[in-house]
């Protein structure tokens, strides 16, 4: 097969990995890719956005599978052209990437097919909001309702906040994201990172994962795309698993098939795990980052047949296989990120990091220049470890941090703790 990938992150270098592995996959493509990707597939100089570009490349390379790594695109109807033009995309349909796109839109899905979730009202105006939030009282978590590149969401400790984020987000400071605003009840609990592969109307979970979104150890800072990420998850149990798959994803897929717009592709939740059981924090309609970079790690199976399987409503009686090993990620990102930060700088030592065992490093922000490395983002790498325990994967994974030499970079020193100190 060829396929494309459409992305540039360190989710679609391990998505690159992992595909490249198959004996299946002839040709590997990815638009716009990065350094690291460049080892895995040929780098082509396409904006995903351009759907046009993108489907007449396809013709002219006889693609037979476009995967989709980003959000934008998929709300952007990429599927439905690529499909439309009789190439086979996988991901879900712009109708279907709701899920993502309207936060309103998922939580009354919640609302329609008793899924747990916080309670929640929609609104249109500052007025009422404040008023609804004043009634409520604080903590109560604010959001934006459509995409805000992870800033749509405001967890207020007080009123003020609270009432300060309402007006920030109707005086229009996230854009057209923020014409409408979701207000729901906090929640209490750990959180988790839970995948499902779903073909429209059956769904296969995927393993779990945890990550750390704060910028500083001790989860301290702004948030962020993700410091790091572990996989399993501990709070996920079977039990806990078997719950989400039948009170959320279940009905979800339920849902979405009984209005017309079936979701096919990879279904990410998160997940509040409260002392009632899983509820639904949100969804994401494409794999998470970096969660992905530590699921491929551990998956055993070949991913091309799944997502074949899942584009072609074939997932009945399809089985994935998983290693046991746990497997970590931890972020370097450029010195200043999620604010201002620089790029170009020089990267040595990713050889002798790579080395050490069980280790493998995905790029998330990089480029090449004259055979050397640079950084070409916020956040730049993933320095991944696969090990019999979260803590055999968390010391390998740093000490290949401390092998490359970076001095504008930084990490978190504490990814996979809690895990650790849990005794996974
Ligand atoms: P989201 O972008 O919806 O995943 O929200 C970003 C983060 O805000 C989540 O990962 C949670 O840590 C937090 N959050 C969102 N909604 C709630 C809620 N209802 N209760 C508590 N924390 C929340």
């Amino acid at each position: 097969m060829n396929i494309l990938l459409l992305g540039s992150g360190g989710r679609e270098h391990a998505l690159a990995w992992k595909m490249a592995a198959s004996p299946l996959v002839e040709k590997l493509y990815c638009a716009p890719g990065n350094a690291g990707i460049a080892q895995e597939a040929e780098c082509v100089a396409l904006d995903p956005a351009d759907h046009a570009a993108v489907i007449a490349f396809c013709k002219d390379k006889k693609i037979d599978l476009v995967m989709v790594g980003p959000e934008a695109p998929l709300c952007a109807g990429i599927v439905d052209d690529l499909e439309a033009a009789g190439i086979k995309a996988f991901g879900p349909t712009r109708a279907a990437a709701q899920l993502e796109g309207s936060k309103g839109f998922t939580k009354d899905i919640c609302r329609a097919y008793n899924i747990p979730t916080a309670a929640y009202e929609r609104f249109t105006a500052p007025q009422p909001t404040k008023d609804y939030v004043r009634r409520q009282g604080a903590p109560i978590v604010v959001k934006a309702d459509g995409l805000a590149a992870g800033k749509g969401v405001v967890v207020a400790e007080t009123i003020e906040q609270a009432e300060a984020a309402i007006d920030m987000m109707f005086d229009g400071g996230l854009g057209s994201a923020g014409a409408e605003v979701v207000v729901e009840e906090f929640l209490v609990g750990e959180e988790a990172s839970f995948f499902a592969l779903c073909d429209g109307t059956t769904a296969v979970p995927l393993a779990s994962a945890q990550d750390h979104k704060r910028v500083f150890d001790n989860d301290q800072g702004p948030n962020t795309g993700g410091m790091g990420a572990y996989s399993p998850a501990p709070v996920m149990t079977d039990e806990m698993t078997q719950r989400t798959m039948r009170e959320i994803i279940e009905p979800t897929l339920r849902a979405m098939a009984a209005m017309g717009a079936p979701y096919k592709g990879v279904l990410f939740a998160g997940l509040m795990i409260t002392k009632d059981g899983p509820k639904l924090i949100e969804y994401n309609v494409r794999f998470g980052d970096p969660e992905t970079q530590v699921l491929m790690l551990r998956m055993m199976s070949d991913i091309v047949p799944a997502l074949m399987a899942a584009h072609d409503g074939m997932l009945k009686n399809f089985d994935l296989r998983w290693y046991p090993d746990a497997a970590l990620t931890v972020v370097m990102a450029a010195k200043g990120y999620p604010g201002d930060y620089q790029k170009g700088t020089l990267i040595e030592g990713l050889d002798d990091a790579a080395k050490v065992e069980g280790v493998q490093i995905f790029h998330a922000g990089t480029k090449s220049a004259d055979g050397k490395i640079l950084a070409n983002g916020g956040r730049v790498l993933n320095v991944c470890a696969i090990g019999r325990t979260v803590a055999e994967a968390q010391k390998q994974a740093y000490a290949a941090v401390d092998l490359i030499r970076w001095p504008e970079g930084f990490c978190r020193r504490d990814i996979g703790r809690r895990a650790v100190e849990r005794g996974a």
